[in-house]
């Protein structure tokens, strides 16, 4: 099993990043940390050197972000992260939330910061790890029109079947979290979607599947135990298909 989208550079780790790293080691081949942030990217980047081979980075900035921070900080990103770019599986996450977003300008911002990352990706030939958020439909249209054969991937997407149904005939991917575990919603795109297309994350410690208790990338099990539920198979399959799915796009 692969969690291929997390935060365990979170402060919210700080107290038992080991631990979790190492119930991690025990279920998982693999574990994606996602830089979400110039800070977040820095820690991504220490923790890919202190679990190499375990845990790799993808270094991004997070939309939210970028409609705040100043742009001195979105630079400083950029340019540090060509600077590592040969230690990222991928870029991301990046992409657009307008959730919370409702200035033209601010929304602006967020497209400028996606488009910059989308441009970078086709430069390296490296994956591109989306969010998106009450503006998935944009996100597609934006990544199909610049991207040049990449890999996409849309990571938590909680959008409609028929933007999803895009995705997927774009040959995009869809990275499910243990969000699955208690929405509904998402069980239905579950349902609707060819496992070719999709990868497993808990984008912990976000979205736990337990009540009172922190997610953390060894619950990425119960995403693929929910996956054969929805979808009648076995665990083990949507194991194989998925983690194979993950190892190609990543390549690792
Ligand atoms: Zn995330």
């Amino acid at each position: 099993m692969i969690d291929t989208h997390c935060h365990v550079d979170f402060k919210d780790f700080n107290k038992n990043r080991e631990e979790v790293m190492d119930r991690a080691k025990k279920k998982l081949n693999s574990v994606i940390n996602s830089g979400a942030t110039l800070g977040g990217n820095r820690r991504t980047l220490k923790l890919v050197k202190e679990y190499k081979g375990f845990l790799y980075g993808t270094l991004g900035f997070h939309p939210e972000s970028a409609s705040k921070a100043d742009s001195s900080i979105i630079e400083q990103s950029f340019k540090e992260i060509n600077e590592n770019i040969h230690k990222a599986v991928a870029l991301g996450e990046t992409g657009l939330d307008f959730f919370h977003i409702e200035e033209t300008e601010k929304r602006n911002r967020q497209i400028k910061v996606f488009k910059s990352f989308i441009d970078l990706a086709n430069e390296y030939e490296m994956p591109l790890v989306i969010h998106a958020r009450d503006a998935e439909l944009k996100s597609f249209e934006i990544v199909k029109k610049y991207s040049k054969d990449i890999d996409v991937i849309f990571h938590c997407y909680g959008g409609n079947l028929e933007t999803m149904n895009k995705i997927i005939e774009e040959s995009y991917y869809i990275s499910f979290s243990t969000i699955i575990c208690y929405s509904k919603h998402h069980k239905e795109l579950v349902e609707n979607i060819p496992l070719q297309n999709v990868l497993t994350e808990t984008d912990s410690p976000y979205l736990s599947p337990f009540k009172g208790h922190k997610n953390e990338p060894a619950f990425v099990e119960e995403t693929v135990k929910k996956i054969a539920e929805i979808k009648s198979i076995s665990p083990a399959k949507v194991d194989k298909i998925t983690e194979k799915n993950a190892k190609k796009i990543f390549s690792i």
